[in-house]
């Protein structure tokens, strides 16, 4: 029997028991502890990337092992907090190469003092079926303060930062994780709800909308595509239009989040003065209801992870 992956997540974690500790269990972009740290919460994370499927024996091992560290970064940004420590699970595969080995950690060693994070152990074990490489990050938010999916609200603007779609072109590996803009967005706005950006736009949209009980709707217009997605759909017959790929090509590893509507032209002018290289874009907005549209000039359409569904007159 196979199931979904988020069918089988479900399914593996119902009967998990939360302690005193736990603040907020699975389901969100990280676990949220209470270990009496003063004024402050505890991120606990754990992520793999796994030869075969996230790259290839051919790929550079350093641009791997940083991007194995990064997709763990994004996700402690995606909750508003800063990362504090990690430790670094390698999977060798029998026939492994110690200068593989070597630069995969260079990646994390390098990744991990721009952002002022200490590795401080770990484990190897043999697997025969290929390297992979698993990294368990904590992280500190400060208290009550950590983003969640869980808090859209009807009315809230929907903000995306950088650009969307065609990150298999590079970025997926030398993706900048949005630590300063995570942090800096649940310090000094109210955000409702964040996440970042790993399956899709409107795929991983969906997880905020269902965590918070709301439908949403996007302005076709305002999604940001990026040039490589712009590029890839130029590529002739059969090739994936740049708009579509925004909403569906994953790992654009960028910040997701909802505002209320009052505030979001007030978040979007001090982004722009304090992450001038960054673009953010107010997407969409959340409404009653379940399900997610997407509304441009030919009138109003369904969305799922895979892109539209069908059309229907507005
Ligand atoms: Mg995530």
């Amino acid at each position: 029997m196979k199931l979904a992956e988020f069918e089988l997540i479900e399914r593996l974690t119902r009967g998990l028991k939360p302690n005193e500790h736990v603040t907020l269990g699975a389901g969100d972009d990280c676990a949220v502890l209470d270990l009496g740290v003063p004024g402050q919460e505890v991120l606990f994370k754990t992520d793999a990337v796994v030869e075969g499927v996230h790259f290839t024996r051919d790929a550079c091992f350093q641009r791997v092992g940083r991007k194995a560290l990064a997709r763990c970064l994004s996700d402690v940004a995606a909750m508003g907090g800063r990362p504090s420590a990690a430790l670094v699970t390698l999977g060798l595969a029998d026939d492994y190469r110690v200068e593989d080995l070597e630069a995969l950690y260079e990646g994390i060693r390098s990744l991990a003092s721009q952002y002022g994070v200490a590795v401080v152990g770990g484990e190897t074990t043999r697997n025969p079926g290929g390297l992979f490489v698993s990294i368990s990050l904590i992280g500190l938010v400060p208290k009550g303060k950590s983003a969640r999916r869980s808090g859209a609200k009807v009315g809230d603007a929907i903000f995306v930062s950088g650009r969307l779609g065609g990150s298999m072109d590079g970025k997926h590996l030398d993706f900048e994780p949005r630590i300063e803009q995570g942090s800096w967005l649940c310090e000094c706005h109210a955000i409702h709800s964040m996440m970042d950006l790993s399956d899709g736009l409107a795929g991983d949209l969906r997880h905020i909308l269902k965590a918070s009980g709301v439908g949403a709707e996007l302005f076709a217009r305002s999604i940001p595509v990026s040039l490589e997605a712009r590029r890839r759909s130029r590529l002739g017959e059969g090739a994936k239009p740049a708009l579509l790929a925004a909403l569906t090509d994953g790992e654009d590893f960028e910040l997701l989040f909802t505002v209320a509507a009052r505030d979001a032209v007030r978040v979007l002018d001090s982004w722009k003065s304090r992450f001038p290289e960054v673009l953010l874009s107010c997407i969409g907005r959340v409404l009653e209801g379940a399900g997610l549209r997407i509304r441009d000039r030919l009138g109003i359409r369904e969305l799922n992870a895979h892109g539209y569904v069908h059309f229907s007159e507005s």
